[in-house]
């Protein structure tokens, strides 16, 4: 009997957790709670921190998981490593379904550097506007840098102003495509855009847009993780489930 626990907040995740449930797989999703209106899903929801890679441990053994899915966010890298830990300390089966970093192609002018700090470092200099396209909870680093104008593509209004004197809101959770952001980048005249290399498509139309109009592109890089059992296949992921 499947009791598969799906570590969620993505895509990817959403899309398994569609397929485990028309597979017929006893699946639970957990959100760490970001999002305001989740959507809804085929199958059992629970919302918020665990407490640690102890208290999903705990989790793991009160609910009988047998069997764990890191299909968390690239950037999401402590309920990975909490994932790891969990699943070694109660001898849980772990795979992670993840998605490929993007790469730069031709035509791509990308100024890559190791974290938000780096980001922050790397936009000293005269005034810009630029699209910092990275979800609120990475806004207040760039205080550090008042004198820009940022233009603030967020999925939930934030709880409080952006500590950044000038900014833009535009609320919207994606997908995007490359028409709509090629406009967005000329309505707004930015002259660099800011962002993670999160993968995938959702999030990928900003840099094919900014490569059409030839802007410079802060790729700020993935976080290490330990290795790990990994897929960016669901039905690899699937195939693994019912091995
Ligand atoms: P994080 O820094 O790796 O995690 C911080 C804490 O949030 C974790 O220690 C855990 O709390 C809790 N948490 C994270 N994901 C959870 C989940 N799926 N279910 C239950 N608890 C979870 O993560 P983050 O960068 O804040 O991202 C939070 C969520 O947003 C993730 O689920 C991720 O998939 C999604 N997301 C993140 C990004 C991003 O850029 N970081 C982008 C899109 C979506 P406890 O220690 O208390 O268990």
């Amino acid at each position: 009997m499947h009791n598969i626990l799906v570590l969620g907040g993505t895509i990817e995740a959403t899309r398994l957790v569609a397929a485990l449930a028309a597979a017929g797989l006893a699946t639970t999703l957990s959100y760490a709670g970001r999002v305001e209106r989740p959507k809804p899903q085929p199958v059992p929801v629970r919302v918020g921190g665990f407490g640690g890679a102890t208290g999903l441990a705990s989790y793991l053994r009160a609910h009988a998981i047998t069997h764990l899915i890191d299909a968390t966010h690239p950037f999401a890298a402590q309920i990975s490593r909490n994932a790891l830990h969990a699943a070694q300390a109660t001898g849980t089966p772990l795979m992670a379904l993840t998605r490929p970093p993007w790469t730069a192609q031709r035509g791509d002018r990308w100024h890559n550097v190791p974290d938000i700090a780096g980001a922050v470092a790397a936009l000293t200099g005269p005034p810009q506007r630029i699209l910092l396209a990275l979800g609120r909870m990475h806004l207040a680093a760039f205080a550090q840098q008042p004198q820009h104008h940022y233009l603030l593509r967020l999925v939930d209004p934030p709880e409080a102003r952006p500590p950044l004197p000038d900014h833009h809101i535009i609320l919207d959770r994606g997908p995007f495509d490359a028409a709509s952001d090629t406009a967005l980048i000329r309505e707004h005249r930015i002259e660099l855009v800011v962002s993670k290399n999160a993968g995938g498509s959702g999030a990928q139309a900003k840099l094919v847009a900014a490569r059409a109009l030839g802007l410079p592109v802060l790729m700020i890089d993935r976080p290490a993780l330990p290795a790990r059992h990994e897929t960016h296949d669901i039905r690899a992921a699937i195939d693994w489930l019912i091995a």
